[in-house]
């Protein structure tokens, strides 16, 4: 099933399969945070994100959302279609963290009365710029009516995991979204864990992502397996 090796990422490795349509992402147990410069390993952390985007993926196109994930093909490897990744991270904001409070006079912990939502040029060589849509249009990455329809899938993507995470006992500050186009059409592609959001826990407010690796907060193994406790108690049986 799985053939040559497309792309390897900072946490995940791209492979072909047979079947041009559908490749196969694999999560893998590598760290790594501030543009690559701080690295390490974690135990089953390829698997609990994989796992955890899986149910997620499931659970967004049940409220009809499309995304690329077809199917698990083992633990922590995911058959997905083959899209054209755009080069942006589109970024919701509810609760303020990160880097739009070093950037800007905004205290972390702020809650937004609605939804911020940022863009950013995808590219490790220019340092993910924030971009907007007439510069995307400029650099040809996207058209106006694909930026319109990834704010509106973005906003919607935020207002699903919002509520599916407060069941679950988890702030959501804000996590990145990437898209794809497959068939004319726009998706959610990449992967949706605990590697790109930030995931309070409501009532400690103890980080439960990888902020935890990025500011040396604790066992991450630990907090990741918790956060796929609460989100796949189905693995655990
Ligand atoms: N994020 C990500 N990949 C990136 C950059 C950010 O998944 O390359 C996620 C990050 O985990 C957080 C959100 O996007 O949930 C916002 O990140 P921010 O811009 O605050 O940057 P950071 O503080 O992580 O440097």
């Amino acid at each position: 099933m799985k053939k040559e090796q497309l792309y390897s990422g900072k946490a995940k490795t791209i492979y072909k399969t047979e079947d041009p349509e559908k490749l196969i992402s694999e999560f893998r147990d590598s760290l790594t945070a501030f543009d690559g410069k701080k690295k390490s390993e974690a135990k089953n952390k390829g698997y609990f994100n994989a796992q955890i985007s899986k149910k997620i993926f499931e659970m967004l196109e049940d409220e009809g959302i499309p995304t690329h994930y077809i199917s698990m093909v083992s633990d922590n490897e995911m058959l997905v279609r083959a899209v054209e990744i755009i080069l942006i991270e589109v970024i919701p904001r509810n609760i303020a963290a990160g880097s739009i409070t070093r950037k800007y006079p905004i205290k972390e912990g702020t809650v937004f009365k609605t939804p911020v939502l940022v863009m950013d040029y995808k590219s490790d060589e220019h340092g993910d710029p924030m971009i907007n849509e007439d510069i995307a249009v400029a650099m040809g990455i996207a058209t106006y009516e694909e930026i319109a329809q990834i704010r509106t899938m973005a906003l919607k993507v935020n207002d699903i995991l919002v509520k599916y995470l407060d069941k679950k006992g988890f702030l959501l500050p804000d996590f990145k979204l990437e898209f794809g186009r497959v068939d004319g059409k726009i998706v959610v592609a990449d992967e949706i864990s605990c590697d790109t959001c930030r995931l309070w826990d409501k009532s400690t407010g103890q980080s439960m992502d990888k902020d935890i690796f990025r500011f040396d907060k604790g066992d991450l193994s630990k907090a990741y397996e918790e956060v796929a406790r609460r989100i796949v108690p189905e693995i655990f049986e």
